[in-house]
């Protein structure tokens, strides 16, 4: 009961100055077809590691516009790289090479 009742809510607001934009950057000269996404969900909803896992590749594609470096990097180990998105994503995004890009990057970073 403790948490019953209205309560202040955790700041949502975004500082986009203050993120690390490099890795969109890099994506989009390796893999230009990241710049056709609309945010649809296809990806997500038919995502093979999405089935057994919370892991949502629809937010991490927003994340590496917003240059949200730290989710990305606790979320996109759970890809089993299969493919699946690719196939389903009606703008033709090559969202598997996004995922193997986006791996080479931050482990060839830190
Ligand atoms: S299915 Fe394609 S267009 Fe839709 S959110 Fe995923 S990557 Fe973007
Ligand atoms: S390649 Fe990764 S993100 Fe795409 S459907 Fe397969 S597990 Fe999901």
């Amino acid at each position: 009961m403790a948490d019953f009742g209205y309560k202040i809510q955790e700041d949502r607001q975004i500082n986009y100055d203050s993120n690390d934009r490099t890795l969109f950057y890099f994506l989009k000269r390796v893999e230009p077809s990241i710049s056709l996404c609309i945010g649809c969900g296809t990806c997500s909803a038919t995502c093979t590691a999405g089935q057994f896992t919370q892991f949502d590749l629809h937010k991490i594609m927003l994340y590496v516009r917003r240059g949200e470096k730290v989710h990305i990097a606790n979320e996109i180990k759970k890809c089993m790289l299969c493919g699946k998105c690719s196939l389903a994503c009606p703008k033709g995004v090559n969202t598997r090479n996004i995922i193997f890009q986006t791996r080479k990057f931050l482990y060839s970073n830190k």
